[in-house]
Order: C-alpha cells, then structure tokens, then sequence
C-alpha cells in the first residue's frame, strides 16, 4: 500500500459562509514509501492546504485520505501515532523554537513521547548530526544566539527527533543566502539517501526541484493538473508558463541556445549535463 494516498481528496475552507474557498478539488495522489516529491504551483493553487492533510492538521472535507495506514476521514483516526510518522516543517521553522538551549529544544518532541532522559539525549544527539550541527559545541547555545542558517537546521532537528517516516517541508531554503540554502539542501537530499526517508517538498524554486526531486506534482487552482518525472514536466515548459511557473535556469539556457541554433539536448538540468550537451552539440568530444 502507497504511504500516502490520496482518492478525489476535497478541501473547502469556511463551507457555508460566504467565505467559503475551495482549496483543493479531487485531488488524486499517491506516494510510495522513500519517493522525494517536489510540490510545485502558483500561489493560492492549494500548495499548503494539502501538505497540511499529510499530519492531520486539517481534514479532508471531501474524498479520502490515507497516511501510514490511517484513514483521515475517519474523524477518530489515531492523530497522534500519524504525527509521530509526518514530520513536517512550516515555511520559516525557525520562528517556532522557544527553548533556553538547542538541546532542549530538540528534546521537546521526545520528551512529550514521555522516552526516559537517556533516549531523548540520544534522539538530540542523533538529530542534530543529521542537520550537520554539533550538539557538543551548539547544544548548551541559545538557539536565538545561532545564524539564521543554523537556527532553521535545529528546528527542522526537532522535527526528525520525532524519527518520522516522512518529512514534508515547505520552501526550506526561503530566505537563506546561497551557503545556507546549499547546506541545508545538501541535508535533505543526505537524509533521503542515507536515511531512506520520503520527503515531500514544496518549492518556489525550479531550481531547488531539479536539483533535488524526481518526481513533481503541479498544482493549480486546487487541482494536480501535471503529475510525473521531473525532466518529463520541465520539457513541458509552455504549459508551466501558461499556469505563471517557469523552469530550471540551465533548461532555460538550453532553449535559448536551441531557439538561436545550437542543437543542444532539451533535456538538461544540471551544469554537468549542460556542459556535455554543449559540448556535443558543437562536436568538442
Ligand atoms: P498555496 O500554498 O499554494 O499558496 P493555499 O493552500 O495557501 O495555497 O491556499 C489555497 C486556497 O485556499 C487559496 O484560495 C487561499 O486563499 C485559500 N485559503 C487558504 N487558507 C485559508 C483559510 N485559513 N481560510 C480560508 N481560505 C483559505
């Protein structure tokens, strides 16, 4: 059974009122356990309002949903065993620490597990060296002492303390400079190898998502309107542009370069294909 599916799952906000919004419309969806997902679409298309069916924050008002097993349309689903499984990670994580020291701080979700002090300092200790930061020299810090970078890697090290299945994580990097954005990249993608954990990322970035996901899942006015490889969905670049989305800045140069001659391959997303394509298209090898 997939870890995450969806069936024409429906998400109306404020049903009734005239307030009444229409998130998210039949949406379809599966997920198979150590997949890494890339979420993309305009704003407002429903990005937020399906990740947050993932752990149960909100419930679907239409169709069905099951994570890990448990189906969320049951209003008695067991909540609390699902959150256990979904980690997932707002957008500015950073803003939720509270704690005196990043020790504590990672050891909230363990300790709220009611684990034995030993267990929690091992999970801390654990966590932090996932997300690269030392508990040794960082752990009796403030976590308001630490640079933006690192404040946000101890607060997605609180959600892993969890030892969650999958991680869902919403626009990681935004608002990191280019070294932070890199390392905190860099992370994720080591803990889906390593770790084999399947993470689902919402992005704005077309380049986060080529360098990072297989598979993208488009959004649009609440409904998956592209569902496949990423190099699959980035050929397609007149249909993301008709939904306002562009694509990855080297398969835009590869356009140019056809658009202007060069019979360079459209499939290419990273430096290192392009550089190869290049040098194919000019018969350097
Ligand atoms: P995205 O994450 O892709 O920007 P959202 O899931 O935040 O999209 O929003 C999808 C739609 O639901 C939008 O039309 C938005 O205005 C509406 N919406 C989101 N949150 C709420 C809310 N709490 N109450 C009412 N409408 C909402």
């Amino acid at each position: 059974m997939a870890l995450i599916e969806c069936r024409n799952l429906t998400h109306v906000y404020l049903k009734g009122t005239p307030l009444e919004a229409v998130a998210l419309q039949d949406v379809t969806l599966s997920v198979e356990a150590g997949e890494f997902v890339g979420i993309i679409g305009p704003t407002g298309s429903g990005k937020s309002t399906l990740i947050q069916h993932f752990n149960a924050l909100l419930r679907p008002t239409g169709g069905a949903l099951r994570v890990s097993g448990i189906d969320l349309a049951n209003p008695r689903a067991d909540v609390k065993t699902l959150r256990q499984q979904v980690g997932l990670v707002f957008q500015y994580p950073e803003h939720q620490l509270f704690e005196e020291t990043v020790y504590d701080d990672v050891a909230y979700g363990p300790r709220n597990l009611r684990l034995n002090e030993d267990e929690v300092g091992e999970r801390v200790v654990e966590s932090l060296a996932l997300v690269g930061v030392d508990p040794n020299r960082f752990g009796r810090r403030s976590p308001f002492s630490l640079s933006g970078g690192e404040m946000r890697r101890v607060a997605i090290a609180g959600v892993l303390a969890m030892r969650p299945r999958v991680l869902v994580l919403d626009e990681p990097a935004a608002g990191l400079d280019p070294k932070g954005k890199e390392e905190i990249l860099g992370q994720i993608r080591a803990l889906h190898q390593a770790q084999g954990l399947t993470v689902l990322l919402v992005t704005h970035s077309m380049d986060e998502a080529a360098q990072l996901v297989r598979r993208l899942v488009v959004l649009a006015r609440g409904r998956v309107v592209m569902d496949g490889p990423v190099r699959e969905i980035f050929r397609r670049a007149q249909d993301l542009a008709a939904l306002g989305l562009g694509i990855p800045a080297i398969a835009e140069l590869m356009l140019r370069l056809r658009g202007s001659g060069l019979q360079v391959s459209p499939d290419t997303l990273t430096v290192d294909e392009a550089r190869a394509a290049i040098r194919e298209a000019l018969r350097w090898n």
